[in-house]
């Protein structure tokens, strides 16, 4: 087949399933996927001719054997060589939103994480003075966070039956590129969100420069290591998500740069990439361009 000069093909290939888990864009575009250039074990990423979000062409199989990873009791808690640097990155993302909140809130602030698995953020969301819940559909995680203390609805968001305008502030961290209905997750944060509150959001960024050198190498495209990465977003499509659920992008910013995996070169070869991602990191978040996308979204 042959590529256009974009790095697409089109249409889509008559040998990629027919059980894939996506055959639209999710985001609510009414246009064809294509195939991209970029292909993975599970076949070509898909690319919405109208958005341009990109789609994992894996089966809904694959999907869930993927999701499994996250099931375990320790779930995605940091291990104690990154612990201080995750609760120092927590804690500033979550005082920022008492920022935006300011004196419209009076306290005790009710957070909930969605995607809790065993309770990391909600630890540091309580020690900030937050009154802290959370869900999680990985039952031995969410097990974990419940020992700890923390009061945690165990399935989907929607399925906890959350009370309209219950919550201050809601955290999503690492979950939208392994959601399927993006609009729904994002719609059902925006009712039980009180007017005016806060939705803090990452992912990686499938416009950023790691992931156009690294393409098919990028971990972040990767579902089985990545436990169901399966749907990509750019600062364009995030925004276009946002404001067809209900939300303002308040503030997006992306950091860092990375050109290799570790597990992919020689250590010279890391070391050296690693210093060019460095050097290039400043003008990567001026651009747009990093790897790492974080938003801050008010309820409108
Ligand atoms: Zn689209």
């Amino acid at each position: 087949m042959h590529a256009d000069k974009n790095g697409d093909l089109s249409p889509v290939s008559a040998t990629i399933s027919r059980d894939r888990l996506f055959d639209r864009c999710p985001l609510g575009c009414n246009d064809d996927l294509q195939t991209s250039a970029i292909i993975l074990t599970e076949g070509p990423l898909l690319r919405c001719a109208m958005c341009s979000h990109l789609l994992s062409s894996c089966t809904r199989g694959q999907y869930e054997l993927a999701l499994k990873k996250w099931d375990t009791s320790s779930g995605t808690t940091p291990e104690a060589r990154s612990a201080a640097r995750f609760q120092e990155v927590t804690e500033r993302r979550l005082r920022y939103a008492l920022r935006l909140l300011g004196r419209l809130s009076p306290p005790p602030l009710r957070l909930l994480d969605v995607g809790c698995s065993s309770g990391a953020l909600l630890a540091v969301a309580a020690k900030l003075g937050f009154s802290p819940s959370g869900v999680e559909i990985a039952s031995k995680a969410a097990e974990t966070a419940q020992r700890a203390g923390f009061e945690v609805f165990c399935g989907l968001l929607h399925e906890a039956r959350f009370a309209d305008e219950a919550f201050n502030v809601i955290t999503a961290f690492e979950l939208i590129e392994h959601v399927t209905a993006p609009v729904f997750l994002l719609s059902e944060c925006h009712r039980i969100l009180k007017p005016e509150g806060v939705l803090i959001i990452n992912t990686p960024n499938a416009a950023s420069w790691t992931a156009g050198v690294m393409r098919e190498s990028w971990d972040g495209f990767h579902l089985s290591s990545m436990g169901g990465h399966v749907s990509f977003f750019s600062p364009r499509s995030f925004a276009k998500l946002a404001g067809r659920c209900g939300f303002r992008v308040e503030r997006l910013e992306t950091r860092r740069v990375r050109f290799a995996e570790s597990h992919h070169v020689s250590p010279v070869v890391y070391r050296a990439l690693k210093v060019l991602g460095e050097v290039l990191s400043i003008p990567a978040s001026l651009l747009d361009k990093g790897h790492d996308m974080l938003a801050f979204l008010r309820k409108m």
